[in-house]
């Protein structure tokens, strides 16, 4: 689904992402770990074709991502976002938020897009807050806002950007469990998380960055139990 060869990505002189290889299969799901600035957030910016590359190619599907704005699979709604800061519209209540893109982008009648809006809050626990607006949430029911509005476009992939950061541990968990739920479902899914008992747990495969560079990556259960360069083991045995 998704395959990324020699990207490098400058913010003015300075490189911040160097000859990245990296490939996704559908239905795989995938966990970036490394320390801040290693350019986690950078490179799924740029799969979701939010930033102008310096080299390489993304292919996304068979196609080309740029930053161009027709090309871009984020606003055709193929890739979904879930970002640290919910981003929810606050002058619109829970079930307009989840229906605004697939009417918009989509065409969606408002009948069958409120219909499957309230299928997705029943299935992320908000069966009870379809009227409510993002202001009366909690940061863990906004940020499972945010995810059923994500699956609402039915993306093919989803961008997970530290969704639990900026949240409590108790709800930290309930989102935590949401994203496994959508795992489970099939969707491919690419996250980038510091929650690593949840990265064992729930990916397939794990990434390890360090300033821009892609360590090493693997299967999880192998980088964990057997990783072969010693920066991995160190990363995993700080943060453990
Ligand atoms: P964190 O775990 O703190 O979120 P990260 O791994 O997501 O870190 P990035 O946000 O991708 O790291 O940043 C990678 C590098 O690029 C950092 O050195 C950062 O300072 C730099 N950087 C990020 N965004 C910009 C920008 N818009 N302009 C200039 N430099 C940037
Ligand atoms: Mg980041």
């Amino acid at each position: 689904l998704l395959g990324i060869s020699g990207l490098r990505k400058n913010y003015g002189s300075i490189t911040v992402l160097h000859d990245i290889a990296f490939e996704q299969a559908s239905g795989e799901s995938v966990v970036i770990v490394g320390s801040s600035g290693s350019g986690k957030s950078t490179l799924l910016r740029c799969i979701a074709g939010l930033e102008d590359i310096d080299d390489g190619t993304i292919l996304f599907d068979g196609k080309k991502v740029t930053a161009g704005k027709d090309s871009r699979a984020a606003l055709r709604g193929e890739i979904g976002m879930v970002f640290q800061s919910f981003n929810l519209f606050a002058h619109l209540t829970v079930i307009e938020n989840i229906t605004l893109a697939p009417r918009l982008v989509r065409d969606t009648p408002r009948g069958q897009a409120d219909e499957r809006a309230r299928d997705l809050l029943e299935q992320v626990g908000l069966s009870d807050k379809v009227h409510s607006y993002p202001g009366e949430l909690s940061g863990g029911q906004a940020q499972r806002v945010a995810i059923a509005r994500a699956l609402a476009m039915d993306p093919k992939l989803i961008l997970f950007d530290e969704a639990t950061s900026a949240l409590d541990p108790e709800l930290t968990k309930e989102v935590l469990d949401v994203m496994q739920g959508v795992i489970q479902g099939g969707m491919t899914v690419t996250i980038v998380t510091h929650e690593m008992n949840f990265a064992r747990k729930a990916a397939d495969r794990m990434v390890f960055m360090e300033h821009g560079r892609i360590v090493e990556q693997g299967a999880t259960e192998d980088l964990f139990t057997n990783p072969r360069q010693e920066r991995t083991a160190r990363f995993l045995s700080q943060i453990m």
